[in-house]
């Protein structure tokens, strides 16, 4: 199985290339099709397998393919695709790999994270952004404060699932889902299944397909 062989758009082929990425890894040549085909995914992989790039390739392609619902209003991206991370450095390790496999589209990508001045965010969201990676908690103040919009997400990635929910983070994701609308594509990740992220699995996914490594 090559890159080539999962109906990639040639700007994501030119950018795999570009990182010398040949195959995908197994997780990615499993979700990638099923992602693309727009059904919700749960992924049972843990960090060194590929699965970020296995959820930001068909955000990628999705969104590059498909116009936004409702346009751009003056112009404005509007946040087409949420991805919930537990900690700063995979927020980061996100961004960087969606800058690299979306270089040669039109795709804006941006992060945001605790434990960093809030000021600069703000001015971040203002301008718009068609992808958002965030950790739980400053997203949770954000939209408070009315900086974040979440009612045109299309596609929802929750990533490290049980580790978002090691960390506390239960109550500040069951309130970010709730912002966000019901009809969306969700591709879900966690290490481990234990019984709280399988009832969050059994709430959140519609007849998803299981990838496990
Ligand atoms: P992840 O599990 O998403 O943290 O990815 C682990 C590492 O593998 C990252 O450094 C990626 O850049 C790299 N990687 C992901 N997919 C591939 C691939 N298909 N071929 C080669 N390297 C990859």
């Amino acid at each position: 199985m090559k890159f080539i062989d999962l109906k990639l758009m040639p700007a994501i082929l030119k950018a795999l290339d570009k990182e010398q990425y040949t195959d995908p890894t197994p997780i990615q040549a499993q979700a990638i099709p099923a992602a693309l085909e727009g059904r919700d995914v749960l992924g049972c992989a843990q960090t060194g397998t590929g699965k970020t790039a296995a959820f930001s390739i068909p955000i990628i392609q999705r969104l590059s393919s498909q116009p936004a619902k409702g346009g751009k209003p003056q112009g404005k991206r509007r946040i087409r695709s949420l991805i919930l991370t537990p900690t700063r450095e995979l927020a980061i390790q996100i961004e960087d790999n969606i800058r690299a496999y979306s270089q040669f589209t039109d795709i804006r990508c941006i992060s945001i994270v605790g434990g960093v001045s809030q000021r600069g965010q703000e001015i971040q969201l203002a301008r718009g952004t068609d992808i958002l990676i965030a950790t739980p908690g400053r997203l949770i103040d954000l939209i408070n404060q009315k900086h974040v919009d979440l009612q045109y997400v299309e596609i929802l990635v929750l990533d490290e699932a049980d580790r978002m929910l090691d960390m506390g983070f239960i109550n500040d994701v069951k309130k970010i889902m709730s912002r966000i609308p019901a009809q969306k594509q969700t591709l879900f990740f966690s290490a481990t299944m234990p019984p709280e992220i399988n009832r969050l699995v059994e709430s959140l996914l519609r007849n998803p397909v299981k990838v496990e490594i």
